[in-house]
């Protein structure tokens, strides 16, 4: 995965807001100073992030949800919408017949992204070929011969060739039965003037219909400047940036270059031919966010969750009055969300105690649910609201009328009993509070 420590901080923090019980102004704050966190490590401008935040919180606290939406959705959908606005737009790519120029300083991935090209296009039906315009880096002509038998598409070069536009001009003539021809250029240590010549000459010659600027991602938010640089000299149609595979400072190169408006139109994401991908600043940003897991998570607890009832449980519980009627709802919360284990999958990794619950014990604990409601079914209402009346001979009648035995009664009261002490000893600690209701889960032996 690309950007792998951002994507994980993202997700944890939008989870975070996903399971709250409540979205309000220390929550959003909270959340906003975890995203700028993730975003500088991930070495995004510091101008950057604080627009971003700030336009976050503004939304966040003004705007209402679109109708039918909770608040959790609507706060995750605000950061998605301000992550995506950093990006940028995507550039549509062409399918049609057309000639592609990669530009770029040494280094940078152009000859290797010349094959990955061929590949992507290849995979798409079309017929590419390629041209080694670079005759100034000796060795660039047998790499780029190698990667078209790779690919196996047609492939135009002259070894000991000086004259870099001589050669593209032969090739074109030669590969004028391809659909898409792409032209690998000489790079420079810098952007220097014959390069920039050089550059432009081909551009006439060729007719490039795409001059794509090719930017290792590793320089960070050096990116911006010397796509910016690039354009003012030779006019460049997009950028591609490579090497975001585990570069830490993959998020300071892609909003950089982004800012500059050149549209990012595919991104390298390792040294295979296969590690392309077309660059869509909406599906990118899904992807880093995990919005599928994430949406799945939403729907999952909008579906059970009467807001009201949960807010109303919460408050009760904090209040210290906490019945057999609100451990009953939470219950059927739980019960109604499905299997255990596939609500588990969804949460955080860092849930105290959560994932290292065995499967075995996540089906023990739904036997058991289901046990203490039959159980709760089988009691007053005087007895749901007031369990201490519960004594032996009410004990008895309950098992009898649930069909249980009187030890399971037993243990439903224990399990509300130390409940209810675990809620009375929640601090004022909003945190504290938060992590005990993660961690009150059955624990084995009770029944
Ligand atoms: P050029 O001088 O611009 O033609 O650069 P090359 O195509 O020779 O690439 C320089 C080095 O970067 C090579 O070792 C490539 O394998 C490597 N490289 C290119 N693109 C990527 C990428 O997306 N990820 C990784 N990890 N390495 C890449």
């Amino acid at each position: 995965m690309v950007l792998e420590s951002l994507a994980n901080s993202l997700r944890n923090t939008l989870k975070k807001i996903a399971n709250a019980t409540h979205v309000d102004k220390t929550l959003i704050k909270e959340v906003i100073r975890e995203i700028q966190r993730a975003l500088l490590q991930a070495d995004v401008n510091v101008k950057m992030v604080i627009n971003l935040t700030n336009a976050v919180e503004t939304r966040a606290l003004t705007e209402k949800p679109a109708p039918g939406t909770s608040s959790r959705e609507h706060v995750i959908r605000i950061i998605y919408d301000e992550l995506v606005k950093v990006l940028g737009h995507s550039k549509e790519i062409s399918l049609k017949k057309h000639i592609i120029m990669m530009i770029g300083l040494y280094g940078n991935g152009k000859t290797t992204t010349s094959g990955k090209l061929a590949k992507f296009f290849q995979k798409r039906g079309l017929k590419p070929g390629l041209i080694a315009g670079d005759t100034h880096r000796p060795a660039a002509y047998d790499q780029l011969l190698q990667l078209a038998k790779k690919v196996n598409v047609p492939f135009y070069g002259e070894p000991k060739a000086k004259n870099a536009v001589k050669v593209v001009r032969t090739g074109l003539k030669e590969l004028k039965n391809s659909d898409i021809i792409i032209i690998d250029t000489s790079g420079r240590h810098a952007l220097e003037d014959d390069l920039i010549r050089e550059v432009e000459a081909i551009s006439r010659i060729s007719k490039a219909d795409e001059k794509f600027l090719v930017i290792d991602a590793t320089v960070g938010q050096q990116a911006g400047p010397q796509a910016k640089a690039f354009h003012k000299a030779v006019g460049i149609t997009g950028v591609i940036l490579t090497k975001l595979d585990g570069s830490a400072k993959g998020g300071g190169a892609l909003s950089a270059v982004s800012e500059t408006k050149a549209p990012i139109v595919y991104v390298g994401t390792g040294e295979h031919l296969e590690d392309i991908e077309r660059f869509d600043p909406p599906r990118f940003i899904s992807r880093l966010l995990g919005m599928g897991d994430l949406q799945t998570l939403l729907e999952k607890v909008q579906d059970v969750t009467d807001q009201e009832i949960a807010e109303d449980t919460a408050k009760k519980m904090l209040s210290g009055k906490f019945t057999l009627y609100d451990m009953y709802e939470q219950m059927k919360m739980l019960s109604d969300m499905g299997p255990l284990q596939k609500i588990m999958n969804l949460l955080p990794f860092n849930m105290p105690g959560v994932n290292k619950m065995e499967k075995g014990t996540l089906e023990d604990t739904q036997d058991k649910l289901k046990k203490f409601r039959i159980i709760m079914d089988s009691m007053t209402k005087a007895e749901m609201n007031n369990p201490q009346v519960v004594k032996t001979s009410r004990v008895q009648r309950i098992a009898r009328g649930a069909g249980c035995d009187v030890k399971d009664v037993k243990a439903l009261l224990k399990y509300y009993n130390m409940s209810r002490k675990a809620i009375k000893g929640f601090s004022s600690n909003r945190k504290i509070r938060k992590k005990l209701m993660q961690q009150l889960k059955f624990s084995d032996g009770m029944m």
